[in-house]
């Protein structure tokens, strides 16, 4: 079996100029090479959550160091792996660099799959893993723009205008999905959530069967709005239906087409792959930046935004 990686960056509406659109490539590809590389001497759940380690550590995502900001202006992160029926995941958590390395140490050493808030925090602290440098300057500037003109009254469009409402009366994840030489599959994510979210959410990211899924068939992983892929069952849709036999494209297009006609587009994509390595990804939003690294060493990238 030859090992392959997929990745992704999130899915939706991309501003970039030519500067950041090279980073993105650049942090795509360096997320597929470090996966890729333990291939050799790891699984397929090291191969993910290496890759999703490095898209954190970019900045660049919202992710890790690049998570966004809730409605109160502190970041709080999602994450989740999933590898031979085991699933570990972490949520709502404030404490840890990278999310994803903690959800690893939850599905290694606990008999637990999501352990959230401040005790997951606690638990990373105890751990040893490094801390979050807070929300980076483009988050917190952005942040008090929008709390401004929310304040002057001004419609902000947003899924959860009904949480910025009670609040003020008081998107893009990262994702990678791998298939190792021992034909097993993983899936991993993770997220900072949705900008102006409300405080103590969380997403689809954690939860199995909605932001990731693996099984012997397939693996998968969402992002969008986590609260319609919650609904939708979106990745182990995908999963099930490569499980009864569906190609891996159309097992993808048929879950996220169901998505899409429940809650309208611009809300979601998948990457996912099978146990033969046939690998897809699909989205309904203008860009979801992704890309792959199979076998032979080659490299491709798909989904980047245009820039302006
Ligand atoms: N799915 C994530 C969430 O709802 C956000 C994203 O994919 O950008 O938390």
């Amino acid at each position: 079996m030859r090992p392959i990686i997929v990745v992704h960056g999130g899915a939706g509406s991309w501003r970039v100029d030519s500067t950041l659109l090279d980073s993105i490539k650049a942090a795509l590809e360096n997320a597929l090479l470090s996966g890729f590389r333990l291939s050799y001497s790891g699984s397929a759940l090291d191969m993910v959550v290496e890759s999703v380690k490095v898209l954190e550590d970019s900045g660049i995502f919202n992710a890790g160091t690049g998570s966004t900001v809730d409605l109160s202006g502190n970041a709080s992160m999602d994450a989740g792996i999933m590898f031979e029926h085991r699933a570990g995941a972490v949520a709502y958590v404030r404490y840890p660099r990278n999310p994803i390395v903690l959800a690893k140490h939850v599905y290694s050493y606990t008999n637990h799959i999501l352990i959230a808030g401040s005790a997951a925090d606690d638990l990373a602290r105890r751990l040893g893993l490094e801390p979050h440098p807070g929300p980076s300057e483009r988050w917190v500037a952005l942040y008090k723009d929008y709390i401004e003109r929310i304040r002057r009254g001004e419609r902000i469009p947003t899924h959860f205008s009904r949480s910025l409402s009670l609040w003020m009366n008081i998107g893009d994840t990262v994702g990678a999905v791998a298939l190792d030489g021992n034909g097993r599959l993983a899936a991993a994510v993770s997220t900072g959530g949705i900008f102006l979210k409300f405080p103590g959410r969380v997403g689809d990211s954690p939860i199995p069967g909605a932001g990731f899924y693996a099984n012997e068939c397939g693996a998968a992983a969402a992002t969008g709005v986590g609260e319609y892929i919650i609904l939708s069952h979106l990745t182990l849709k995908v999963v099930e239906g490569i499980c009864r036999g569906k190609d891996v494209a159309k097992a993808s297009k048929e879950a996220l087409d169901a998505l899409t006609s429940r809650f309208g587009s611009k809300t979601a994509g998948i990457i996912a792959i099978d146990s033969s390595g046939r690998l897809y990804a699909a989205y309904n939003t203008e860009a979801m930046p992704w890309g792959y690294i199979d076998g032979s060493g080659k490299i491709a990238l798909g989904g980047l935004p245009n820039p302006i």
